[in-house]
């Protein structure tokens, strides 16, 4: 199974990943991710985009379609993948589809996991942890059993990402509807954009995932009991 996977930050694009990987046996890429790793690994391909990262510039798409090139040979990637941020623009949807083509991959269907944007921002907003020892906690949908006081360790100081205040996710959701509204008509004409509601609960959208999947032809595979 190849999929892409497309959702704003917050969608739980990461746990859903983890969950298909479990039932189709595909490995999840995410491309920052692996481009953090070829960096870090210090493979040619990797000091190559550090060079053009520490010239202050951004990786060009020819890099990281051969990063994805060396990324889906490996082994683990036998099995399917799951792309996590990437596409992002039309040029790269190409790339992909050559690559696609040349390697003998088949491309299942691109799942869209729709956020209402207040919703979503309410979700990331809500966000607090405790300053002592971390744990983490939503303003409404998972507080302090008693308000003011972490459950965990008693410490009455909380700490607010400031990645999680209302202004910058309303930022980073403009910026992925930016991303996003070129690639997605590319592949809604090939008949291959499903899209599934991400505000239900994880369950549910794991279940709608599979769903959609199956209307795309894809079967998980069937777990040994
Ligand atoms: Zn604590």
């Amino acid at each position: 199974m190849n999929i892409i996977l497309v959702g704003p930050p917050g969608a739980g694009k990461g746990t859903q990943s983890k969950i298909l990987e479990e039932r189709y046996g595909a490995r999840q890429i995410a491309t920052g991710d692996m481009l953090r790793a070829e960096v870090a690994s210090g493979s040619p391909i990797g000091l190559e985009a550090k060079a053009v990262m520490e010239a202050g510039k951004l990786v060009s798409d020819d890099i990281l379609v051969r990063m994805l090139r060396e990324r889906l040979a490996r082994p683990d990637c036998a099995g399917g993948v799951i792309l996590d941020g990437f596409p992002r623009t039309l040029p790269q949807a190409e790339a992909l589809e050559a690559l696609f083509k040349e390697t003998g991959r088949h491309l299942d269907a691109v799942i869209v996991l729709e956020l209402d944007g207040d919703a979503l921002v309410e979700r990331i907003a809500g966000r607090f942890a405790c300053a002592e020892c971390g744990a983490g906690y939503h303003r409404l949908f998972r507080p302090t059993r008693v308000k003011g006081v972490c459950d965990k360790c008693g410490s009455t100081k909380f700490v607010h990402r400031p990645d999680d205040s209302p202004d910058v996710v309303r930022r980073r959701l403009a910026a992925y509807n930016e991303q996003t509204s070129p690639i997605l008509p590319f592949y809604e004409a090939r008949g291959l954009v499903r899209k599934v509601n991400g505000m239900a609960p994880m369950a549910t959208v794991a279940a709608s995932i599979e769903e959609a999947l199956r209307r795309s032809g894809v079967q998980a595979r069937q777990i040994a009991v």
